[in-house]
């Protein structure tokens, strides 16, 4: 079934655009694809260059969430759980909302939860990068330094969001801790086998792959919900349409969606769409759930 859904997905294949906001990503080659499906019980399938890293980016947002959560405290009262309507690294909204996100998975909402996760565990991107080489079991999984310089580098207007949202009191560590941080997390370079085998605590109800509970299962609902809402950018009513599940997506051009019960897919490809979605990688999600008819509806 992998293999059919890369095959439905070749004539997008290469179409769009490779994200080229640092170099670091522009280099990626535009037809690269892979595929892998975790099931909940343990296995995993790939088709194509599943076991070949790239940034995960965006991706990150949702286990920097995940794990915020998972100790508890109020979260929830300084990051809402709305769809933006505007694109992920908007600043518009947050004045008239008084430096509150939108949600956890534009940046402003990232950066909020990275802020959060810094607190907890005193290093955010330790914190992720660690519970992704447990639950893929990738040791070597790491943060692409040269990514994370490029992103500093280019990265005023993260910085003007996390200022911005520290002068209404929205951070409690300094805004250069919490980007450092924040950058280190969107650079982690990982597969769709590395990311599949991440993301299926979700479809798990909220178990890690040692039978540890990350989450309570009602909370892992929530992260799937605000997934669907807001996962795949300025397009997720798109992408709830074509994929029908809770999905994130990133703009190296990786979507890790989740199959409640079932397990969890990572498609990958890096040509982006206009909302900065992969068209292959969506593409192929698309013919994989319709062939199987594992959606959520
Ligand atoms: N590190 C990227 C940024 O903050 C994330 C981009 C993304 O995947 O949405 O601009």
């Amino acid at each position: 079934m992998l293999c059919e859904a890369m095959e439905a997905a070749r004539p997008v294949l290469g179409t769009g655009k490779v994200a080229d906001y640092i170099p670091a990503l522009a280099a990626v080659d535009p037809n690269a694809f892979g595929m892998a499906l975790a099931t909940v019980d343990g296995d995993v399938h790939g088709v194509g260059d599943w076991e070949q890293p790239f940034s995960i980016q965006s991706i990150s947002k949702l286990f920097t969430l995940a794990l915020g959560l998972a100790r508890g405290g109020d979260l929830w009262k300084r990051v809402g759980r709305e769809p933006s309507g505007n694109p992920f690294n908007s600043l518009v909204q947050l004045e008239t909302e008084q430096g509150i996100p939108r949600n956890p998975f534009i940046n402003a909402g990232a950066i909020v939860v990275t802020d959060r996760l810094q607190t907890l565990t005193g290093d955010a991107f330790g914190a992720v990068r660690d519970f992704l080489r447990a639950e893929s079991g990738n040791a070597l999984l790491d943060a692409d330094p040269a990514v994370a310089e490029s992103e500093a580098l280019h990265g005023h207007r993260n910085a003007a969001l996390a200022h911005f949202i520290a002068s209404y009191g929205n951070l409690d560590n300094p805004v250069e801790t919490v980007l450092q941080h924040y950058y280190a997390h969107c650079s982690i370079a990982a597969s769709c086998r590395d990311l599949s085998l991440a993301g299926r605590f979700l479809a798990r109800h909220g178990l890690r792959a040692d039978g540890s509970r990350l989450l309570s299962s009602s909370d892992a609902k929530r992260v799937n919900a605000v997934m669907l809402t807001c996962g795949t950018y300025d397009a997720a009513g798109e992408f709830a349409y074509r994929v029908g599940l809770p999905g994130k997506s990133g703009v190296g051009g990786g979507v890790l969606a989740v199959m409640p019960g079932r397990g969890a897919l990572c498609a990958w490809s890096p040509a982006l769409d206009q909302a900065g979605n992969s068209l292959a990688a969506v593409g192929a999600l698309d013919a994989f759930v319709t062939a199987t008819g594992w959606s959520v509806f």
